[in-house]
């Protein structure tokens, strides 16, 4: 994959290409960001470009030897650690350690390593003597969402390469690219947060569809609660880790209601599986009162990036959504 083959995250790319193009590799990078960004795929590509014998501002040529050796995954200077599953333990660095002691195969090591905040503070502490023997043999590209969960005694050793959330249209372009129709791909894009990955998953994940149908069927109650349901309802929402998210289908279900009831273009919406029902909800409230609901919804994420308490904001907004709460 080239560089120029990642949506959005110019300034990252360029940056790299620049090393690239300048032939000055320090020894560790680390890619920060937030998730589904693209920094893994960029980092991935960063790491095949520094073990590419023609490489260019744009990342690996795609055709040396060195190159097909890392597509079949049998380059012998390419190590990598799979740090999102769990934790990296001492083991896992030691196995490593072993692997780069002896000279490169070619001309350099290159070792990966996803889930970089995952590192134990005895394998940090392991890998950090590493990172504090010069070797122009080995660089390390490092990978974390979770910035500030890594022990600053490795991010010390590493230059930080940002990735940020993209902009509406690069998610757009990357999910036309990928063969979406423009209007869905523009739904899923803004309701996305920038993170492609998650406007992928609004647009087919099957997790994001169960969890949709829960919601679905909270807001045919809500519909029809009277406070004590609506009470039994409070109690039963989950407000762990997935609320934020349950939040975002829930405003895409109401924007679909608004577009529904503004355009009656089918085309226009996400949940096309469900435009029967669609059909039957979008004319009981105004465009406005639709309008209000998705910007009670996206009132209430807003609080929850600012730490509210979730059962508390959870709470509110469905207090609202019935109608019972009063405006601010
Ligand atoms: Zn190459």
């Amino acid at each position: 994959m080239r560089f120029s083959d990642i949506p959005g995250q110019s300034i990252a790319r360029r940056y790299l290409g620049r090393i690239l193009q300048q032939g000055r590799v320090a020894q560790a990078y680390i890619f920060t960001g937030p998730q589904g960004v693209g920094k893994e795929a960029l980092a991935t590509a960063f790491g095949r470009a520094l073990l590419c014998l023609n490489p260019d501002g744009d990342g690996a040529c795609g055709q040396c030897e060195g190159c097909r050796k890392v597509q079949a995954g049998m380059h012998p200077d390419h190590h990598f650690i799979n740090g999102n599953e769990g934790r990296i333990g001492i083991a896992a660095v030691r196995d490593l350690q072993r692997k780069i002691q002896f000279r490169p195969f070619y001309f350099r090591h290159v070792c990966v390593m996803t889930g970089a905040e995952n590192l134990t503070t005895e394998a940090g502490n392991a890998l950090l003597k590493t990172l504090e023997e010069p070797n122009t043999e080995v660089v390390f590209v490092l990978i974390t969402s979770y910035w500030d969960r890594v022990l600053p005694t490795i991010l010390s050793r590493c230059i930080r390469v940002s990735c940020h959330l993209l902009s509406r249209d690069e998610i757009t372009g990357a999910l036309e690219r990928m063969g979406y129709e423009r209007e869905k791909a523009q739904v899923a894009a803004a309701m996305a947060d920038g993170s492609l990955d998650r406007a992928r998953a609004l647009l087919e994940g099957e997790q994001e569809r169960l969890a949709r149908e829960e919601l679905l069927q909270l807001v045919f109650r809500l519909d029809h609660a009277g406070a004590a349901e609506l009470w039994d309802v409070l109690q039963k929402v989950d407000t762990g880790q997935n609320l934020e998210k349950k939040l975002s289908l829930l405003a895409l279900w109401y924007r679909d209601l608004l577009l529904w009831r503004e355009t009656g273009n089918q085309r226009l919406l996400v949940n096309v599986d469900r435009l029967e029902t669609i059909k039957k909800q979008a004319f009981k409230r105004t465009p406005a009162e639709w309008m209000q609901k998705i910007a009670q919804i996206e009132d209430a994420r807003k609080k929850l990036r600012f730490n509210a308490n979730p059962r508390l904001v959870a709470d509110m907004l469905l207090l609202r959504l019935a109608g019972y709460g009063s405006e601010e």
